[in-house]
């Protein structure tokens, strides 16, 4: 962290628990409903699936109509959440430290830049926070692990790659930073995830956001 000039933070996770106060599977099962009504006829993986994220890319294949409108859903419901959602323990310090030692902080999400917006207004965090590169276009294929968000993050940030990390949570988080050539930083904030972002390619690893503190 004394190194790091350029510190980027996955959103959901190493930040705050995005869907703590609106469950994703409720999300997920309103985008469902949208297609259903939309006359959609559901796969059964996805017919079963909890993850909001992953029926917005399922929505790819649907055209464009309803890949925009599966897009505009979830961001407001990515909104709504963001209202009730827990920080992160550390989260705020990590943030605040970061900016007060002259380090540049950049948000890289797979959420919407909306939803990551209201969350760093809500907590204060909007003069601490040098960009967010979030999810803003219709085409899922951009979302990590694709580099995209990363490579707009340095690129506006005019980052040294060499003193730039990315502390993430998802195994996506480490491909896209070692897509970029940044230092991976893997948050194992639940059982087994140690391995997983390990084998990713993570770079070093932490079990809490106190621990970069
Ligand atoms: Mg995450």
């Amino acid at each position: 962290m004394q190194r790091a000039q350029y510190v980027l933070l996955d959103f959901d996770g190493p930040i705050c628990d995005v869907f703590s106060g609106f469950p994703a599977p409720e999300v997920a099962a309103i985008l469902r409903k949208m297609l259903k009504d939309a006359g959609v006829d559901l796969p059964p993986d996805i017919q079963e699936q909890d993850d909001p994220m992953e029926v917005f890319r399922f929505s790819a294949q649907l055209g464009s109509n309803l890949n925009h409108a599966t897009l505009k859903t979830l961001t407001a419901l990515e909104v709504e959440a963001a209202a009730t959602a827990e920080p992160t323990p550390g989260a705020i310090e990590l943030i605040q430290r970061s900016h007060a030692t002259g380090k540049a902080i950049a948000v890289v999400s797979n959420n919407s830049e909306a939803a990551v917006t209201a969350f760093i207004h809500t907590h204060g965090l909007l003069p601490t926070i040098d960009l967010i590169s979030a999810r803003v276009e219709p085409d899922p294929s951009l979302m990590k692990p694709n580099p995209h968000l990363v490579r707009q993050a340095i690129a506006q940030l005019g980052a040294d790659v060499s003193r730039s990390l990315l502390i993430g949570d998802s195994v996506t988080d480490m491909q896209a930073s070692k897509a970029t050539g940044i230092t991976a930083v893997g948050y194992a904030n639940k059982p087994g995830k140690a391995k997983l972002l390990e084998a990713a390619g993570a770079d070093l690893l932490v079990a809490s956001i106190e621990e970069l503190l």
